[in-house]
């Protein structure tokens, strides 16, 4: 049995046993751990938003781990600590796409001032998705300057993560041709800040061609009216020389502290919590619908369906008809 009122105090210290205990409690889909998670979550809520939630998205091989690695020890040189968390749409990982991986963060792993949690293993996005939220909310809760949530996707994993972060950074690498890069439009539509990768070396020209075309890209796309001129915006870094993290940092910064004075940041953290109140009522109904025997229904008839036999039109009604009405 887990003493929630004790863990609650041992977060507030930064115990790294804790932080890790608590992260598996929140992770858990037993039904005790569910009731223990949700009392640890409302003990920790006074001491939860201070951090800065910042998103990091990037297809594989960009240099995501890289970039963590190399900026997590930027932030933390000044002072700030910070916690890594990942996002991870995929259930079966395959190389590349390795997230929060503290094999890959070498130096941020030893570094007493960074903490770092790979991503749970279930596949179910959903679920993952509250858990990764609420291992934020711990983090912050434990006084966790910077939290950088990690995901790799498909466009899924980018939109949970842009609803539990305050800013969405992209990472991109430089391009060969001048193609976009097969960025979805969704996607770049949610970066606050693009960050080209790899402006090093024998890739630094194609780094700033490509940084110009999304510089170009995001100009076209759309003018925010909750940021401030030159954002979104599109700028070169290197992981490996560690240049352009200066920039990258007052960038974030400027954007955050405008933000904050217009009442934006404040009005997207309101707008993010009822959103994922409702997305957990949402997932919460499918788990009751999933172990009723509805379920069984739902199964029979998508057969039926699958067999030409009823109209999917029909049968989703029938089932519909099946839940309790008021
Ligand atoms: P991830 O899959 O997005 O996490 O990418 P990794 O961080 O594992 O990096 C993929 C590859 O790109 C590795 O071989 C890195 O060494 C390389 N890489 C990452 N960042 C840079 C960079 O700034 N410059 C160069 N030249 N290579 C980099």
């Amino acid at each position: 049995m887990i003493d929630v009122e004790k863990l609650a105090e041992k977060i507030l210290t930064q115990d790294r046993r804790a932080l890790s205990r608590a992260i598996t409690l929140v992770e858990s889909s037993r039904k005790d751990h569910r009731a223990q998670a949700v009392d640890l979550v409302q003990r920790l809520h006074q001491d939860s938003g201070q951090s800065l939630r910042i998103g990091l998205s990037g297809t594989p091989g960009v240099g995501k781990s890289t970039f963590i690695e190399t900026f997590g020890s930027f932030l933390t040189a000044q002072g700030l600590s910070v916690a890594v968390l990942a996002v991870d749409p995929s259930s079966t990982r395959s190389g590349g796409s390795i997230l929060g991986d503290k094999t890959r963060m070498n130096r941020l792993a030893r570094d007493p001032k960074a903490f770092i949690r790979p991503s749970p293993s279930q596949s179910h996005l959903g679920g993952v998705a509250r858990r990764t939220r609420e291992a934020v909310a711990i983090c912050e809760a434990a006084g966790f300057d910077i939290v950088l949530i990690e995901t790799v996707g498909v466009g899924q994993s980018e939109t949970i993560v842009s609803e539990m972060a305050d800013l969405f950074v992209l990472l991109l690498a430089p391009a060969g041709g001048d193609e976009l890069q097969g960025v979805k439009r969704g996607i770049m539509e949610m970066a606050d800040i693009i960050l080209v990768n790899k402006a090093d070396g024998d890739l630094k020209p194609a780094a700033v061609r490509t940084c110009a075309d999304y510089a170009g890209a995001l100009r076209l796309l759309r003018k925010r009216e909750q940021d401030p001129d030159h954002f979104p915006a599109a700028m070169l870094v290197s992981a490996v020389a560690e240049t352009g993290l200066e920039q990258a940092w007052k960038s974030m910064r400027d954007l955050v502290k405008w933000r904050k004075k217009a009442g934006h940041f404040q009005i997207k953290r309101a707008s993010q919590a009822r959103f994922w109140f409702e997305e957990d009522v949402k997932q919460g109904v499918l788990a009751v619908l999933a172990q009723s025997e509805i379920q069984q229904d739902i199964q029979k008839m998508g057969e039926r369906v699958f067999q030409g036999d009823l109209l999917p039109t029909v049968a989703a009604a029938e089932i519909l008809a099946k839940l309790p009405q008021d």
